[in-house]
């Protein structure tokens, strides 16, 4: 697998010549193999650098979302290689009953000119539930992470040879405060992460920012790379970069925080991840 990491920052877009090294827009990373890109997660303004890797082809797959804060849904309209005759997707959600009315509720009129259903490809609309999935070829674990406002899953994406965890908004503290004081490196993280060759983690606060009940439920860097050691990942990607944080802010957590026997990275907007050891 390849993953394309359309887009890093956290809550909201970051433009402006102190973001452009590791980039403004809000999460995507998109999944390529030999049989080309059918898995996208989240639709965050970074959707729209997709097109980079589909070429002129037009997108047939899966969009999977871990929640659907706006920061993870407002790019899809802007999707130019799903708004097209030849396109077509499978949006799934985390546990909502109408996947297609919740999205309505902030793409629709007045608040968007159309609906999800009014883009020009064909799109389905589901909701998955927690556990084992085979979703585009791939084996894909969701499992429920505490964040704030709404039902929010973290994936670990599988295939014959490789495998990656995605978990983009993510609030441990929320559970308890863990041996480092910084979250609780509970069950259902540790089953996504276990192992994993490459871990993309909520970095979104730093430890010295880390009063009780101030993250807005999000973690510290410090907790992706503790939780990435506990769990013998290969590499940890620092992800859903703070809408503040500069590039030579970026830069410094990333020296900061390196470890022996782990690579510890600050993930940048488009940049291509071989996922292996
Ligand atoms: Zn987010
Ligand atoms: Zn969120």
């Amino acid at each position: 697998m390849k993953l394309f990491v359309a887009g890093v920052r956290g809550s909201t877009p970051a433009p402006g010549s102190a973001f452009v090294r590791y980039g403004g827009n809000t999460p995507c990373v998109a999944v390529s193999d030999d049989r080309g890109t059918r898995l996208i997660l989240d639709a965050g303004t970074g959707i729209r650098r997709v097109p980079e890797v589909l070429g002129s082809s037009p997108f047939r797959g899966t969009i999977l979302f871990t929640h659907l804060h706006w920061d993870h849904i407002q790019g899809l309209p802007f999707f130019s290689s799903l708004d097209r005759e030849d396109a077509n997707a499978n949006l799934i959600v985390p546990e909502h009953q109408d996947p297609l009315g919740v999205l309505r509720q902030v793409m629709s009129p007045p608040y968007f000119p159309i609906d999800p259903t009014e883009m020009r490809g064909s799109c389905s609309f589901a909701s998955l539930e927690e556990g084992d999935h085979q979703i585009e070829g791939y084996e894909v674990l969701a499992r429920r992470v505490p964040h704030k406002g709404g039902p929010t899953f973290g994936y670990r994406v599988s295939d014959e040879s490789s495998s990656f965890a995605y978990i983009s908004d993510h609030n441990p503290a929320a559970i308890g405060e863990g041996p480092d004081g910084l979250g609780d490196y509970h069950q259902a993280v540790m089953d996504l992460v276990e192992g994993v060759d490459v871990l993309i983690h909520d970095a979104q606060y730093l430890a010295s920012e880390f009063t009780s009940g101030a993250l807005f439920g999000h973690a510290t860097a410090e907790y992706a790379v503790g939780l990435a050691e506990k769990a013998s990942v290969g590499k940890v990607l620092l992800f859903h970069h703070h809408p503040d944080r500069t590039d030579d802010e970026l830069d410094a957590v990333g020296s900061q925080l390196q470890r022996s026997g782990l690579s510890v990275e600050v993930a940048k907007e488009g940049e291509v991840l071989d996922v292996s050891r």
